[in-house]
């Protein structure tokens, strides 16, 4: 977190810093840079610093996922698709002993087949993960 700093503020200044502040919790990445906020390769739309995005934005929407088809991590697929120019292709099975997952909260990275089998929280932090992921598993983890 970005200290305050007294003594510094102003009301006059009060709504420009606020739009500032926003400006700077959320960041679109498009190829080939990558998010260097996060210690995986990243990028979105909008993305906080807990990696919710302009599509996913509760509370509990706290994970990027990796892509089969670059290896790099996006919050969800409509983030790979805006911020790349490939199709997508989920991760495949082969790889699920590899880091697939990045929890925003902690920045723990889980392999695919952990955080299939977590009970939609983080393993290392307890971080709430969003249940409803589960219906559209099959677009992000290679059945
Ligand atoms: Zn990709
Ligand atoms: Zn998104
Ligand atoms: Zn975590």
């Amino acid at each position: 977190m970005d200290g305050e700093q007294p003594g510094k503020a102003r009301d006059s200044g009060e709504r420009r810093r606020t739009e500032e502040n926003e400006t700077r919790l959320r960041r679109t990445t498009h190829a080939p840079a990558v998010d260097d906020r996060f210690s995986v390769p990243l990028r979105g739309v909008a993305v906080d610093p807990e990696t919710r995005c302009a599509h996913w934005d509760d509370d509990v929407d706290v994970v990027a996922l990796r892509f089969g088809c670059c290896g790099h991590f996006s919050p969800c697929r409509v983030c790979h698709a805006e911020t790349v120019d490939h199709d997508p292709e989920p991760w495949p099975r082969t790889r699920f002993d590899e880091a697939a997952v990045l929890c925003g909260v902690c920045g723990a990275t889980l392999p695919a087949r952990t955080y299939l089998d977590s009970s939609d929280a983080c393993p290392e932090c307890g971080a709430a993960f969003n249940p409803g992921c589960r219906r559209h598993r099959d677009r992000y983890f290679e059945e």
